[in-house]
């Protein structure tokens, strides 16, 4: 024993020693405790570990202690030749959580987060807060650590993470995403470098989250490493076809019927693979060509219609998503009524996205007179993103908004969570009243399915119905949709 513990027996040793052999004995005993305490390494553990700045009672590391213990796990591990790995794990949404329950709440998930770290890892792993909402582990060194128990390591740790929190009566659901770097793969010899690594993974594990889990590859770049040369990449590859939409299934929950798809944009990049529009869109709105994304986009999903017009098949409408600039062009609805007449389509088979943010923050009177004028056309309007944005219902009814869609943070665990459900109930009465339709997005379960069409939610989308599919796809899966249908019994909605 050669930790603080140790030290408990100190005074019954000093005490005997001068009974049995007085002062001389004592005064050798005093110099002999210290050195033989030094020669066994006693000191080793506190230069490493209590020297750290440490946050407040919690145990965990701030940010610079962190990235010194890594720095010294780093060296212990080339020393000896044992193994490690850094995590980092980030709370998702943590602004919307904020906004939603207020930041004491908020504050109590970063805390308990931190302790459930704590108490699911061995004492001598380290916990480090690295920002508002990602925390750091690292593990001290073993000698077997392979990628797979890094994996199963971050999937426990996860799903630790992501138990339910009560707080006040209210149950909140954190998701977390992970990224790590086995120090063997760390990039560069330091603390630093081998951080800025679990860092990267942990950004590809956010993109594709929620709840993703990214280990460190050397074939990861850093996203925005050259933010300037992406701005050109992407600018051809929208003008050479390269970024295309693919198409997400609606689905009506009273009939089970396809009552739409929805235009998502992908880059299929010739190296780095299927990007999705977090990876692309600040690029193209730097090189201000939303609009011409808005162009592309229409142009693809109008030839789907037809597509699925000539196969036979009936698709109600297919959505688009517009960013409030490009509702903004005071040329938008002769582009879209020529575009429609292109296509011979009446123009209630296009659904307009608009993000409840835009129509909440007082749009100008562009904005306005272009998405009044769409509805006047008879193109359908689709509130996108609803209950994160605070519109009105004064602004629902202005903008003749006909459907909305409820943002996936009021859907997920909806069959497990009673205030889920009265918040959706909340806004499927409000959208009653005012006669608009429901979307609820990101329906990932038969349960939030079966719960959602229960409460009287009018359609649904999301993985557990079906992923975004490249164009070519979406015939074979509207065929197979329809045979399922005619097998499988119906979920009944809740409405009379
Ligand atoms: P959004 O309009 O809210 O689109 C829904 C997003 O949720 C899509 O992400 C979709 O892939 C994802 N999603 C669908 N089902 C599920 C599910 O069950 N679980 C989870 N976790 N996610 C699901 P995506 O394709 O990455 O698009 C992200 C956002 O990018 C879109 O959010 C939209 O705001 C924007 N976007 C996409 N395409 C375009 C476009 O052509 N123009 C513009 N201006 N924005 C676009
Ligand atoms: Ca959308
Ligand atoms: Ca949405």
């Amino acid at each position: 024993m050669t930790g603080p513990p140790a030290l408990a027996f100190v005074p019954a040793l000093c005490l005997s020693t001068y009974w049995f052999g007085g002062e001389g004995a004592l005064l050798i005993c005093a110099i002999a405790i210290p050195i033989a305490y030094l020669c066994l390494g006693g000191f080793y553990g506190t230069t490493n570990q209590l020297l750290l700045a440490r946050e407040g009672v919690t145990g965990l590391l701030q940010t610079n202690a962190f990235n010194d213990l890594a720095t010294q796990v780093l060296q212990k591990t080339s020393e000896f030749g044992w193994k490690s790995a850094v995590f980092l794990f980030e709370i998702e949404d943590f602004a919307e959580l904020q906004d939603r329950f207020g930041k004491s709440a908020a504050d109590q998930v970063q805390t308990e987060i931190s302790e459930r770290l704590i108490a699911a890892l061995r004492d001598k792993d380290s916990v480090g807060k690295i920002d508002d909402v990602t925390f750091g582990v690292c593990l001290d060194p073993v000698r077997h650590l392979d990628l797979e128990l890094c994996i199963q390591m971050a999937a426990r740790l996860q799903r630790v993470s992501e138990e339910p929190i009560s707080i006040d009566g209210t149950v909140i659901y954190a998701s977390v995403s992970v990224g790590f770097c086995q120090h063997t793969r760390s990039p560069a010899p330091s603390g630093e470098g081998w951080l800025a690594a679990a860092a990267t993974a942990l950004k590809e594990a956010t993109r594709h989250g929620p709840s993703g889990i990214r280990a460190f590859t050397d074939r990861m770049v850093t996203p925005t490493a050259d933010f300037a040369a992406l701005i050109d990449e992407v600018a051809s590859a929208l003008e050479n076809g390269q970024i295309m939409p693919w198409f997400q299934p609606q689905i009506s929950t009273e009939t089970g019927q396809i009552s739409g798809f929805e235009a998502l944009a992908r880059w299929s990049h010739p190296t780095r693979g299927t990007l999705l529009p977090s990876d692309f869109l600040p690029a193209l709105e730097q090189a201000d060509l939303l609009e011409r994304l808005a162009d592309v986009m229409m142009f693809h999903a109008f030839s789907a219609v037809q597509s699925w017009d000539d196969a036979g098949l009936h698709v109600p409408q297919i959505g688009v998503n517009f960013a409030g600039s490009e509702l903004s062009n005071p040329l938008l609805i002769k582009k879209i009524c020529w575009e429609l007449d292109r296509f011979d389509l009446t123009p209630a088979r296009l659904a307009i996205e608009v993000l409840e943010t835009v129509v909440a923050s007082a749009p100008d009177d562009m904005i306005t007179r272009n998405i009044n004028a769409l509805g006047e056309l008879g193109c359908r309007i689709d509130l996108d993103d609803f209950g994160t944005g605070h519109a009105s219902i004064t602004s629902i009814r202005r903008f003749g908004v006909n459907r909305i869609k409820i943002d996936r943070s009021f859907v997920i665990k909806a069959d497990r969570d009673p205030e889920q459900q009265r918040m959706i109930s909340a806004i499927l009465t409000m959208a009653e009243r005012l006669g608009v339709e429901t979307l609820a997005e990101g329906v990932e379960t038969v349960g939030e399915h079966v719960i959602l069409a229960q409460l009287g939610c009018d359609h649904v989308q999301g993985y557990g119905i079906a992923h975004p599919m490249p164009a070519d796809q979406t015939v074979d899966w509207i065929k197979s949709h329809n045979a399922k249908l005619r097998d499988v019994p119906r979920i009944m909605s809740g409405k009379a």
